[in-house]
């Protein structure tokens, strides 16, 4: 069996994988963000994941279940798969200048948010500058932010920081909104959430170890101002990692890869898939966690119904 993606999805497949004795080989990935472990490598506390009372810094509850997936006997391979052929069994993998053959493949590759790539976003993520409202917005108590987006997310984090922030600040680069009727009306009508139209961030502004504030355009005016925020929520969209399935798996019209209801079961029998990159609702660590368990589950008794 071979699993694709090191996030918590990739690493508890491989948990359940390794104690079924079926000696998994899990590819890392090391390009984004640079180095393996997924979007919780890109995050500092992680307080809701049940069972860790006092939190845990995400690339240490990484570094945790990596160990945990090595102890049962995963076998981990640092490097990015280039390539797969599902067309006939066993599936080949290609990673580096090597092919790997198996089986059954879990696909756990994730997604990631998109960011504006502006001077100052990465240099202040973790300490102001955010794309998940869940994971972070307990960190904003009575803290003035702002929300990046004009679509169902940014409204729904919109909505969910005010039960921390003082004031929210949506800011978006045109002046009507992408979002579903009920999700404008319920920001709109949340007294603490302000708008501001026809607005760009031109860049994060901090002061070293924080974020202080953003540089701000308005497109319709030309102005450029300066906006003291604390902290900045992006929600502009996430992309799912699966451009090298494109083909052989099949992908709603996000590019998610689509597996039976009930299941982990993706186009292609004896490929499974689990974690954000069959999910673009939920996109949590426990919920990801859950379908890399289910993923294993699913291809164990696939394999065990061949032999
Ligand atoms: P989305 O619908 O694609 O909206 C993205 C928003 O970000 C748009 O308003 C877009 O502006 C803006 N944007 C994109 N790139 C930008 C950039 N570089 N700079 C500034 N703004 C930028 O994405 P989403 O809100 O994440 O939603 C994704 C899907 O999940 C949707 O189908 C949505 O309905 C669904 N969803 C549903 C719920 C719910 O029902 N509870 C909650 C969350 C998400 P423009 O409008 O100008 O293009």
């Amino acid at each position: 069996m071979i699993i694709i993606g090191s996030g918590p999805a990739g690493y508890t497949a491989a948990i359940y994988a390794a104690r079924a004795e079926m000696k998994p080989l899990l590819f890392e990935g090391q390009s984004l963000g640079g180095q393996p472990g997924g979007q919780l490598m890109l995050t500092t506390e992680v307080e809701n994941f049940p069972g860790f009372p006092e939190g845990m810094m995400g690339p240490e509850m990484m570094q945790q279940f990596k160990k945990q997936a090595e102890r049962f006997g995963t076998r981990i391979i640092p490097e990015d798969v280039t390539e797969v052929d599902f067309a006939v069994q066993p599936f080949k993998v290609k990673a580096g200048d090597k092919e790997f053959h198996a089986k059954s493949i879990i696909v756990c590759t994730g997604a990631q948010a998109m960011w504006l790539g502006i001077p100052g976003e990465g240099d202040y993520q973790g300490h102001g500058v955010s794309a998940c409202a869940t994971c972070d917005g307990f960190f904003f108590r009575d803290k003035e932010i702002v929300v990046i987006g004009g679509g169902d997310s940014a409204m729904e984090e919109a909505n969910f920081l005010t039960k921390f922030a003082k004031k929210v600040t949506v800011m978006h680069r045109r002046e009507g909104l992408r979002a579903s009727k009920i999700m404008q009306e319920r920001a709109m009508k949340n007294p603490k959430i302000e708008f501001l139209w026809n607005t760009e961030v031109r860049e994060v502004l901090g002061d070293g170890q924080k974020m202080t504030g953003l540089k701000i355009y308005n497109n319709q005016t030309n102005d450029v101002s300066e906006f003291p925020a604390e902290g900045l929520f992006i929600a502009i969209g996430h992309k799912p990692n699966t451009n090298i399935f494109n083909g052989w798996l099949e992908l709603d019209a996000k590019g998610y890869i689509v597996v039976k209801s009930d299941s982990t079961q993706t186009s292609v029998e004896g490929v499974f898939a689990g974690g954000d990159v069959i999910d673009h609702k939920y996109r949590q660590a426990i919920t990801a966690a859950g379908t890399g368990c289910m993923a294993a589950l699913d291809a164990e008794r696939w394999l065990a119904d061949q032999e």
